[in-house]
């Protein structure tokens, strides 16, 4: 079925009997050429980029729950790439481009809006560091603008600027930036890669990996034993335990990240604002709801929820920035498992198991990374090459000293 305006009229028209589900649930089949273990963003991406791109036709999603229910799910749904490093930059401006092109490419609503990020700065030194990060942006063809106080003022004139403590002196802006319905990605890809004969298969849990002569042969699941040419792993905050049944420790810490959403309000905020001087971000859903959300929990845990702590530091943040926010009231707020990696960037890598690849380490900016990362690792499991754009994600950079720490903190996963 293709979707269209007149698709949506005649559906209202005749009592929406003619849609069809969005893709087929197929029993899994003995073996397939590739096998890709979870249904999230990156995992549905990789399988669709392998048949619309590769050419791939046996491949196979393994999602151990139902499709979305990850943190493709669960994500604050911002879209950037206002990224500093070599390594990163040229990465997320692929990806940029790919969200540009997406909904026509899927035949989809994702309902990417490119509403426009705005990185508040509240000292100079602050001004000094985005307007580097902006030069590195131009450099790889992405946009960037500095602005003065006055110009953050014509945007948002409500925020509170003369707070003694953070005064607003500026901010760097990145227009093409935004936001894109989360669920609408994964259903998306899900069902171009389904129309492209890939199986989609839910409530199917990767339990072990059969591995002979240091080659994985296939997937021991819940559904049954399922062979597979290559499997590329994309567990995100269970790429640990689901690498550990194939004998391999990841440089990857598991934490918790909140989000937070209020009721629904009439139109406030038309982008997206971070503050600069705590960890605050803010966008405004198309049903009014403020989503915003800042650090993660701190502790070690697989667990979809968090603590109060950080609920209290994220609103602090809010009431500091836009004091009004207060009169606000809080509807729900949820928590998803990040793979936190030692400096903060990705792993798109083979493994030392020959035939077994990983796609992981995404902390919490992975939902922006999704078409990119999708199409870098079915590059890599189709051509056995990096992609381009994907050649610093190594999974060895650990141990050669060459990491991408974006934030400059070390290997302290929950700074990143
Ligand atoms: C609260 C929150 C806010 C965020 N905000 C943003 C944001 O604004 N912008 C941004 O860029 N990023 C954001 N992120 C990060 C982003 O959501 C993730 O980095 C990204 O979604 C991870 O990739 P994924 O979609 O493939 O993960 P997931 O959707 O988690 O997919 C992994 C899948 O693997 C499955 N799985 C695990 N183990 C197995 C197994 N053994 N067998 C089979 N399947 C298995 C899981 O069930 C899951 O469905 C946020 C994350 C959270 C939690």
């Amino acid at each position: 079925m293709t979707f269209s305006g007149f698709r949506v009229i005649r559906e209202a028209l005749t009592g929406h009997k003619g849609w069809t589900p969005l893709w087929r649930d197929p029993d899994p089949q003995p073996s397939y050429d590739i096998v890709i273990v979870g249904g999230g963003g990156h995992g549905l991406a990789t399988a669709y980029h392998l048949a619309a791109v590769f050419g791939q036709a046996r491949v196979a999603v393994l999602e151990k729950g139902y499709l979305g229910s990850g943190n493709i799910g669960r994500n604050t749904t911002i879209i950037r790439s206002n990224y500093l490093l070599p390594g990163n930059q040229p990465f997320y401006e692929f990806s940029m481009k790919l969200w540009e092109r997406m909904e026509q490419d899927l035949n989809f609503n994702a309902m990417v809006s490119q509403r426009g990020i705005l990185n508040l700065l509240h000292t100079d030194a602050q001004r000094d560091a985005y307007r580097r990060r902006g030069n590195a942006m131009l450099l790889s063809g992405a946009d960037a603008e500095l602005l003065d106080q006055a110009g953050v003022r014509r945007m948002y004139p409500w925020l509170n600027f003369d707070n003694a403590r953070f005064p607003i002196k500026g901010g760097l802006l990145q227009r093409r930036a935004g936001t894109a319905r989360h669920d609408g990605v994964a259903w998306g890809y899900a069902r171009a890669a389904d129309q492209r004969g890939v199986d989609i298969i839910q409530n199917c849990e990767v339990t072990g990996f059969r591995i002979e002569g240091g080659r994985v042969l296939g997937v021991e699941t819940t559904r049954g034993y399922i062979g597979a040419g290559k499997v590329g792993v994309a567990a995100a905050g269970s790429s640990s335990r689901v690498m550990a049944l194939a004998g391999l420790r990841l440089p990857i810490e598991s934490h918790v990240l909140q989000a937070f959403v209020s009721e629904g309000l009439k139109p406030v905020i038309d982008g997206v604002i971070t503050f600069g001087a705590g960890h605050f971000y803010v966008s405004q859903s198309d049903k009014g709801g403020l989503v915003f959300g800042g650090d993660i929990d701190g502790y070690n845990s697989y667990a979809q929820r968090g603590n109060l702590p950080v609920f209290e530091d994220v609103l602090e943040g809010g009431m500091a920035l836009m004091p009004r926010i207060g009169r606000a009231r809080l509807l729900r707020a949820w928590g998803g498992v990040m793979d936190m990696s030692m400096d903060g960037s990705p792993i798109i890598d083979r493994t030392p198991v020959e035939g077994l690849y990983l796609n992981a380490g995404w902390c919490y900016g992975g939902f922006k990374a999704t078409p990119a990362s999708g199409y870098a690792f079915a590059h890599l499991l189709a051509t056995d090459t990096p992609h381009e754009t994907a050649t610093a994600y190594r999974l060895d950079r650990f141990a050669r000293g060459h990491v991408i720490d974006e934030k400059g903190v070390g290997a302290t996963p929950n700074l990143h």
